[in-house]
């Protein structure tokens, strides 16, 4: 009987996910804009189907894309025949996702038999939410628990609400994760930045004087559905869940269905694009969950999108390359995070407005929220630079975690010293 068990449980993990058997990561250096042209026609040929996971930027003209091993061949060739330089980062990228599989299932039986959450370890999003409970369970004064809202496939919301005061909105930060499923880094800092915070409350007068002043709402799953398909069906899916009557790919782009000049540039009106941003703004009932939520409110002052990989720290605007108003002290806080951040381990963020830095992005969550007056509008683009790309191992959780959490302070910081 406990055979059976057993096999049954390997095989409702592991036997439903796709499988990447072959399939490797280039990394292609586009030299120039004829290059860069080059790439993107064998890109956007649906023969290949090839998923780019990183995009040239200002900083780096280095592209990653994910080939399908059927599509090695003619994509070598390709390559060759333009004159396309690259190398190739992840030789066998099955392996490391049965090596991140074996790793977070171990771990579920350690805290099983253990009863505790180990914060250098992915986890499910039931155990996220677990923990979240007990995070506001251990400091009932400080953190509680509150639903705002469901996913498409009617999962449950929840923020963590940090705050020292009764009732009242005081000015408050917005920390949001997971917006794409695919990155889990953003998650897992995320909840480790909970138990962060919830901990050195009272102890390090940095954040003991931010939370005298602030509340602060992190929303570590903001794609709930994408994250449970990440672990159930596809490793590597990025958006929602969502169907749309006529339409025969699932799923639109949370990040490009912000009402911030939806579907403009950098956007795709195509419902099988890693980009689509869906048939109208906040047409994701997740997306429109937290809008909702930011504007009853009424009073956020900060507002921080934690996504993975490039190691960036970016501000509005992604929808044109205009400069923003504030975008002086935005690049000067965000430059002192930065610093900030690379002073634990020496890790380097370039800083820039993400229009720029990277590529036009229109409808995504900080720009909305700059554009509705949330001044301080970030977004980490956390490690690493493209080794393991979206497959960072468990084993960086927490040393990302904690040099992110030296930038997020400096920010909110500047954030307690400057309200407006
Ligand atoms: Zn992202």
């Amino acid at each position: 009987m406990k055979w059976i068990l057993f096999l049954g449980a390997l095989i409702g993990l592991s036997c439903g996910r796709e499988k990447f058997f072959g399939d490797q990561v280039f990394r292609i250096n586009v030299r120039n804009g004829d290059e860069i042209s080059k790439l993107s026609q064998l890109v956007n040929s649906d023969n290949f189907k090839l998923d780019v996971w990183k995009a040239p930027s200002t900083f780096s003209r280095l592209v990653d894309v994910l080939v399908p091993s059927v599509s090695l061949q003619p994509v070598k060739s390709f390559l060759k025949s333009q004159g396309l330089e690259y190398s190739v980062t992840i030789g066998d990228l099955q392996a490391l996702l049965d090596h991140e599989d074996e790793e977070m299932q171990h771990n579920e039986g350690q805290e099983r038999s253990g009863n505790n959450f180990n914060y250098g370890a992915y986890h499910s999003l039931e155990a996220i939410y677990h923990e979240m409970d007990s995070i506001a369970g251990d400091f009932p004064d400080l953190a509680s628990r509150v639903k705002i809202g469901h996913s498409f496939e009617n999962r449950s919301m929840y923020v963590l609400k940090f705050g020292t005061a009764e009732g009242g909105r005081r000015p408050a930060v917005w920390l949001n994760a997971g917006i794409h499923s695919r990155e889990w880094i953003s998650v897992a800092t995320a909840i480790w930045t909970a138990r962060k915070i919830a901990s050195d409350y009272g102890k390090d007068p940095t954040i003991t004087s931010i939370l005298e002043k602030m509340d602060i709402f992190l929303l570590p799953v903001a794609n709930p559905d994408g994250y449970v398909y990440t672990q159930s069906q596809n490793r590597l899916w990025r958006k929602t869940r969502s169907i749309y009557p006529r339409s025969r790919c699932v799923g639109t782009d949370p990040n490009r269905n912000w009402n911030a000049s939806f579907a403009g540039e950098g956007a795709s009106d195509n419902p099988c694009s890693e980009i689509y941003h869906g048939p109208h703004a906040n047409s994701e009932v997740e997306v429109k969950s937290v809008v909702d939520f930011i504007q009853e409110h009424g009073n956020f002052k900060c507002f921080i999108d934690l996504h993975s990989y490039s190691q960036l720290l970016m501000y509005p605007y992604g929808y044109t390359v205009k400069k923003a108003p504030d975008a002086d002290e935005l690049d000067k806080v965000a430059r002192r995070a930065a610093k900030a951040l690379a002073s634990l381990s020496g890790t380097t963020y370039q800083v820039g407005p993400t229009c720029t830095t990277v590529y036009p992005a229109s409808g995504s969550s900080v720009d909305w929220a700059y554009d509705n007056g949330i001044k301080y509008a970030f977004t980490f683009e956390l490690r690493d630079t493209g080794h393991y790309g979206f497959l960072l191992p468990a084993n960086q959780i927490i040393p990302t975690a904690e040099e992110t959490w030296l930038g997020l302070k400096t920010i909110m910081e500047h954030v307690r010293d400057n309200l407006y």
